[in-house]
């Protein structure tokens, strides 16, 4: 119908692990940061960073 349904479509969630220590997690929080790359399975394509999750990475390629 057309209907002007806006979605918020960004690639980047909040929960982005590249965007967050961009924001200064590891600075502000240091364990937050280590619970979140601990044992990591994945990494940035973009960045190189390393997360537990692919959630939490731009482009999160398996290790
Ligand atoms: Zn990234």
């Amino acid at each position: 119908m057309g209907a002007g349904k806006k979605e918020h479509k960004s690639k980047e969630s909040d929960n982005s692990l590249c965007k967050m220590i961009k924001n200064g997690l590891l600075q502000n929080s240091p364990q937050a940061y280590k619970d979140l790359i601990a044992n990591g399975s994945y990494y940035c394509r973009k960045c190189g960073r390393v997360a537990v999750s692919e959630k939490n990475l731009c482009k999160a390629e398996s290790l």
